[in-house]
């Protein structure tokens, strides 16, 4: 059976929809979304941050035979003794050109890295170990290896039969090799998540239009497009809705009916809400919160249902910086989550602040930072000038968010702070 968001807000101990505490709505959505869970199969080259849909198993072994990590020559590592030996070159193993007779005591044979070692031999010696060689023999010194060196056994990377990566991975660059070694051309996937999004505001212009007075480019469109993007969903962009709520209800019942999400942006604080709440009340069920957060305190999320279709609603403040603090911290996980997608929490560096930071205790506050590293490798971080919630542009200045946690108080510059970084290697 599934429940209601509101009977599982209120079977959350300390949940209070006035002044509701990050972690608690975060946990309030995460149980109440129910994945998609449609697949697709996809061609290898098209899964790069994909997300599989079942547990791919290796049908063989990777390498599949055991073979030379190093150029040299493989022997029988019984051959060493004591003292020197001197080894009868019989022959030569190249990648992709196998040696295929039996190697026997005082023989050896020239071998390339990745060739496979020949049938009798279990040891291969680098050709810079070989005291001497020539086109008939090589000398090995005492101690100069051991037996079993220099081979990469076979399934040593992957081994038949094992569980290689798992259903809801978000597939990465080596995961597409590590499926190309295994010989598999073509995989399921989960359908890509459909995100129908639109801004609202009277005031709102799009790029093109003539700038009247009193009125801005809209510009969370464009950063919501590009994070929905970024996350690999289909981003659906249904434009500017004037704050009326007969168009508003009209593009929300045609965006519920495209995709399996809607996000829309501006016209949730507490005036606005009062018109809309009426409203998405005949669309499903659509909560009004108040985050203890900053920014970004109104947001709304529930479910729209149309016509017996339904889809996940988030309803975002409108300033831009609060969009993308709303947006990664609430509506990304759960998009993913709504994917099938099996998210890693975000990796949190430690670093010192640089500056003295005012910060209320109460409220859990996102603020833009610059991350540097000093000469002995030390995270320090600074605070991008003005930290109002309508200026965007210190997002782009900043390279990490410092998260101040609800119950934090002022902090001392020397004092240490967590900052997740923007960006990563992957
Ligand atoms: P609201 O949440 O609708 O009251 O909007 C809060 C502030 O964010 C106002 O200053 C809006 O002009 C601004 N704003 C809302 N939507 C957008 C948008 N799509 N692009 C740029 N600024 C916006
Ligand atoms: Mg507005």
């Amino acid at each position: 059976m599934t429940n209601t968001l509101r009977q599982i807000t209120e079977s959350i101990a300390g949940f209070d929809s006035e002044s509701l505490r990050v972690e608690i709505a975060q946990r309030a959505i995460t149980q109440f979304i129910k994945p998609v869970n449609q697949s697709e199969r996809v061609p290898l080259k098209q899964a790069l941050g994909r997300t599989l849909a079942s547990d791919i198993t290796a049908p063989i072994n990777v390498p599949s035979y055991d073979n030379s990590a190093m150029d040299g020559y493989a022997f029988r590592g019984a051959d060493l003794t004591q003292g020197e030996v001197i080894l009868k070159i019989i022959g030569k193993a190249f990648a992709g050109h196998p040696y295929h007779q039996q190697v026997q005591a005082g023989e050896c044979v020239r071998i390339m890295t990745g060739a496979p070692i020949p049938p009798g031999c279990d040891t291969v010696i680098p050709q810079e170990l070989v005291t001497e060689a020539n086109l008939q023999s090589i000398t090995i010194a005492a101690n100069a290896i051991q037996t079993g060196s220099n081979l990469r056994r076979a399934g040593e990377d992957l081994l038949a039969g094992a569980t290689v990566l798992h259903q809801g991975r978000l597939l990465t660059p080596s995961d597409l090799g590590v499926l190309a070694s295994l010989g598999i051309a073509e995989l399921a996937v989960m359908r890509k998540l459909r995100v129908a999004f639109f801004s609202t505001g009277d005031e709102l212009r799009s790029i093109g239009q003539p700038l009247d007075h009193g009125c801005v480019y809209d510009s969370n469109r464009y950063t919501l497009q590009a994070m929905l993007d970024r996350a690999g969903f289909e981003a659906i962009d249904l434009g500017v809705v004037r704050d009326d709520p007969v168009a508003l209800e009209k593009t929300l019942r045609e965006a519920c009916k495209q995709a399996d999400a809607v996000i829309t942006t501006g016209g949730v604080s507490a005036g606005d809400a009062d018109h809309t709440r009426a409203m998405m009340s005949r669309l499903g069920e659509v909560l009004f919160w108040k985050i203890a957060m900053r920014p970004g305190r109104p947001m709304a999320f529930g479910q729209l249902a149309v016509d017996g279709k339904t889809g996940l609603f988030f309803g975002l403040p409108g300033n831009p910086v609060a969009v993308m603090a709303t947006f990664y911290f609430f509506a990304r996980d759960a998009l993913f989550r709504l994917q099938g997608t099996t998210t890693a929490p975000t990796p949190t560096i430690q670093a010192v602040s640089t500056d003295i930071i005012k910060k209320r205790p109460g409220r859990t506050e996102y603020q833009r930072g610059v991350l540097t590293f000093d000469m002995h490798g030390s995270a320090r971080v600074r605070l991008t000038g003005a930290q109002g919630s309508g200026i965007l542009s210190s997002m782009s200045e900043a390279n990490c968010m410092v998260v101040l946690a609800h119950d934090e108080a002022d902090i001392q510059a020397g004092q240490s702070v967590s900052a997740i970084p923007f960006a990563g290697l992957l």
